[in-house]
């Protein structure tokens, strides 16, 4: 794996030292003498992780931290505060600042390469999103940015721990803030991951019936499970198993004797990254979303019929079925939007979107085509009953005036409504549509306000 990092310290013989280690594991390194200069160097080059020191002269390392972490820009790049101060206040008061970990010099190099491979890994997961999401950007979305500055987030956590006093201590010190339900045995932990909706998992990997970091594992190759994030309790000195664990894809850890400060404040930067990664993949699930309904009707738009109608047409020779396929145009639609203005076109758009969406089955696939042209695909469906759907759509839209927002109130509407089948294995989606289209064709040479299928 290869990464930016960019180290921050003011004692230069500290900045060597962890370049030349990080160096030799391959990353690569930018250093920063201050934390004016390390905050530039973010900006200006968006590092994957910074290690940064506490004690710095000017700014130092919990102040540049928070710095990083309100800045909407920057706040998802992890920080792990390197520091000679040991104190469980001083690991919480980094942590309350927004740094993902805290590590002691002398550093450890395996402690050290083991939580900037896990936090790194973890990041390109969120980076993923985060490209996805960009492209979605300009619809209008949610801001996930939000997210990531809320303080005293909160949720539901899973606690997975067979010492009866372990879950006791841990169920005072994070409920009532948050919901917490503790289990025992590696069955029930999996039942209740399929079915809960956790934000949180806390595995102890000292328990006495099972394997915990098996227990992790599989919970991670569950669907409902992998984007949970996962904090496991180790027991202090046992760096094997927590570099199994960070290995493994555990987002954070919390070692023995449990200090409690320690304890609600990672749970609080998981819970904070938790949020911000569903709004991301909220985000791109609404901008998939996006790109295939059509924004004026909610229609699906002429980008998923088209794809879709392949699909539709292959399956149908397959079962040899029929399919139908209608193409509906407002008759005279131009002198609605020149007589009454382009808002009441849009409103009487949508009014017979609706009336479409009435009128058909819920496996038949309606679009907005383009302008004031829909298409209505009928999956097993001969053309004889679509022309009966087709003409009863045709007489209520006669029927019934439409009504809009602007004098006279009402107008009256008429539709032309051209309908092709499929005609076997060797049918085309492009032939198909230019059958119903010669139909359309038709209709409205013969008169409009009428259905006409394909001679065929
Ligand atoms: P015909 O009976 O032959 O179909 O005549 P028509 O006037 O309905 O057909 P034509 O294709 O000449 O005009 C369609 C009009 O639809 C022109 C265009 O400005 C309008 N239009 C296309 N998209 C929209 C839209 O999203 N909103 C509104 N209000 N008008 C639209
Ligand atoms: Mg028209
Ligand atoms: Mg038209």
């Amino acid at each position: 794996m290869t990464a930016r990092v960019l180290v921050v310290d003011d004692i230069l013989s500290n900045v060597k030292l962890l370049d030349a280690k990080l160096t030799a594991e391959y990353f690569e390194v930018e250093t920063a003498s201050s934390g004016a200069e390390a905050l530039d160097k973010i900006a200006a080059n968006e590092p994957d992780i910074v290690l940064l020191d506490v004690m710095m002269p000017g700014m130092d390392g919990f102040e540049v931290c928070r710095r990083i972490k309100a800045n909407p820009a920057t706040a998802h790049i992890p920080v792990v505060m390197v520091t000679a101060l040991d104190q469980s206040s001083d690991r919480v008061a980094g942590l309350g600042a927004g740094a993902d970990d805290f590590l002691t010099k002398p550093v450890d190099d395996e402690a050290l390469l083991a939580r900037v491979r896990s936090l790194v890994r973890l990041k390109m997961l969120t980076d993923e999103l985060r490209m996805r999401e960009a492209t979605g950007k300009s619809m209008g979305l949610l801001d996930p940015a939000e997210t990531l500055s809320e303080e005293r987030p909160t949720g539901q956590i899973l606690l997975i721990e067979d010492r009866p006093e372990s879950a006791a201590w841990m169920s005072a010190a994070l409920t009532p803030d948050n919901q917490l339900l503790s289990v025992e045995t590696f069955e029930e932990a999996l039942v209740r991951v399929r079915e809960g909706n956790f934000d949180l998992i806390i595995v102890s990997l000292g328990l006495r019936g099972f394997d915990g970091l098996r227990l992790c594992s599989q919970l991670r190759s569950l669907p409902e499970g992998r984007n949970i994030p996962i904090l496991v309790l180790v027991s202090a000195g046992d760096r094997r198993k927590l570099n199994q664990a960070l290995e493994m894809g555990v987002n954070d850890y919390l070692a023995r004797p449990l200090d409690k400060n320690e304890l609600i404040a990672r749970v609080r930067t998981q819970l904070r990254k938790k949020r911000y990664a569903d709004r991301l993949r909220q985000n791109v699930h609404l901008s998939v979303e996006m790109a295939l309904t059509d924004q004026l009707t909610g229609l699906h738009n002429r980008r998923y019929m088209t794809r879709h109608l392949a699909a539709l047409l292959a399956s149908a020779a397959g079962s040899g079925k029929h399919l139908a396929f209608l193409i509906i145009d407002v008759d005279h639609f131009k002198s609605v939007n020149d007589s009454f203005g382009h808002d009441v076109g849009d409103e009487v758009l949508r009014e017979f979107a609706s009336r479409i969406s009435d009128n058909v089955r819920g496996i038949d696939l309606a679009c907005r085509f383009g302008g004031e042209e829909f298409v209505v695909v009928m999956p097993d469906t001969e053309v004889t009953h679509a022309w009966a759907v087709a003409e009863r759509l045709r007489k209520s839209v006669e029927a019934t005036p439409f009504a809009v927002s602007r004098a006279p109130g009402t107008l009256n509407i008429t539709i032309s409504i051209g309908i092709a089948g499929s005609e076997g294995p060797t049918d085309t989606a492009e032939a198909l549509l230019r059958r119903a289209d010669q139909a359309l064709y038709r209709a409205k040479r013969d008169g409009r306000n009428r259905v006409v299928a394909d001679a065929a």
